[in-house]
């Protein structure tokens, strides 16, 4: 790899201190203090407007401070040129921002370009980075973003973040435009990269379930002040005041779980996600990208087969869809939800088939849930 300026290979602390920010009367930012700990992820959790996005951009300076310091290993981030600062911390956002007329290749390695990488480099680390986002390399890399669904390209948008090697990534509720089976899929995903790689990360979101499920601590905001920081369990059983108690409370009926059935939480099976056993892959991945969607059911004569994932399909296009489903676990709809939840965690399954006579819904497995039970 090309030699560039890197500020830190790896990150033990970052000291957020005493920090504010200010628009006009606007306190967007008011007097946080937190320390995110080396190889951590740390959740920043809070309603619309609370201030995440402004402080997320404090660290790597697209907004700069008004009051208190930011410290990197020890180093003020206002000790370091700006633009080079950005190029050693991944950021991945919502909005992904990919370049419309460049290539996923194109948009991955667009700054190890600037950079002075070889041909030869940048293609190895884009196929690695697109293994990494589950995206087989030989399809993907000569694609314009057009060509893709959302989910594939918040994937490219992740890709690309971490082309640098950063030990730091910053991100912004980067699944919150997805609907919610893909949100789970790419979340799921997202989980295992997070161990390969062991990176520090800041993670924006405001989906509770989002956070307890990827955090390691939740930093929990409201109105520009940071009111508790802690470990998920901590969160639950010590809430610093009633503010904390609701937002974890609204899940703590859910204790209850024993009374409902899997027709009370499941989602309804909508259309777009039936697939015919005798439709082609090449087909089933045009009518998911036009739907938007990554993940089917497979139907023989309204009977349930099994089930498919978008990139699954690229390796056998020219195949039925017979040929390539997979099975995911099937549970009948008046079953306890507490029941279902439990064997799709033993089993390390996140999606879950609702039957009746014929398929009706779709059951996502949530940790939270099956802790409470
Ligand atoms: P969140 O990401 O939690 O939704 P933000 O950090 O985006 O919140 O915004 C916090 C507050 O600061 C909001 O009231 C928002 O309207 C305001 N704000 C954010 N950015 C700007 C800006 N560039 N100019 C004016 N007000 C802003
Ligand atoms: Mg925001």
């Amino acid at each position: 790899m090309a030699p560039s300026k890197k500020f830190f290979n790896k990150i033990d602390k970052i000291e957020i201190k005493n920090v504010s920010k200010n628009y006009g009367a606007v306190i967007a930012v008011n007097q946080v203090s937190l320390d995110i700990i080396g190889g951590e992820l740390l959740i920043l959790l809070g309603p619309s407007g609370c201030g995440k996005t402004t402080l997320l951009r404090m660290i790597n300076r697209l907004v700069e401070t008004d009051d208190g310091q930011i410290l990197i290993n020890g180093q003020d981030v206002k000790s370091f040129n700006p633009v080079l600062l950005r190029k050693n911390i991944g950021y991945v956002i919502q909005q992904i921002g990919l370049f419309p007329h460049m290539t996923v290749k194109e948009n991955i390695s667009l700054v190890p370009k600037l950079e002075g990488w070889t041909e030869k480099e940048m293609n190895q680390r884009v196929k690695e980075l697109l293994e990494l986002v589950s995206l087989p390399p030989e399809q993907f890399l000569n694609r314009k973003p057009k060509e893709l669904s959302g989910g594939q390209q918040q994937r490219i948008g992740l890709a690309r973040a971490m082309v640098m090697d950063s030990p730091l990534l910053l991100m912004d509720e980067p699944f919150g435009a997805l609907d919610p089976i893909l949100r789970k899929q790419l979340q799921e995903e997202f989980i295992k990269v997070k161990e390969r790689l062991q990176r520090t990360i800041i993670f924006v979101t405001h989906d509770i379930e989002e956070a307890f499920r990827l955090g390691d601590r939740v930093a929990i905001l409201r109105e520009g002040q940071l009111i508790q920081v802690a470990r998920k369990n901590e969160l639950l059983v010590n809430p610093a005041n009633d503010f904390i108690a609701d937002i974890v409370d609204s899940n703590k009926k859910f204790r209850h779980l024993d009374n409902l059935t899997i027709k009370d939480t499941m989602l309804p099976l909508e259309k777009k996600y039936i697939f015919q056993s005798d439709e082609t892959a090449q087909s089933a991945i045009q009518r998911m990208i036009k739907e938007q969607i990554e993940f089917g059911i497979v139907l023989e004569n309204h009977n349930y087969k099994g089930t498919i994932k978008l990139n699954q399909l690229y390796a056998n296009q020219e195949k039925k869809l017979k040929e390539i489903y997979s099975q995911v676990p099937t549970y009948n709809s008046t079953d306890s939800v507490a029941i279902a939840l439990d064997d799709m965690k033993k089993n390390n399954n996140f999606i879950g088939i609702v039957m009746e006579d014929e398929p009706i819904g779709i059951l996502l497995s949530d940790e939270l849930l099956s802790r409470l039970i």
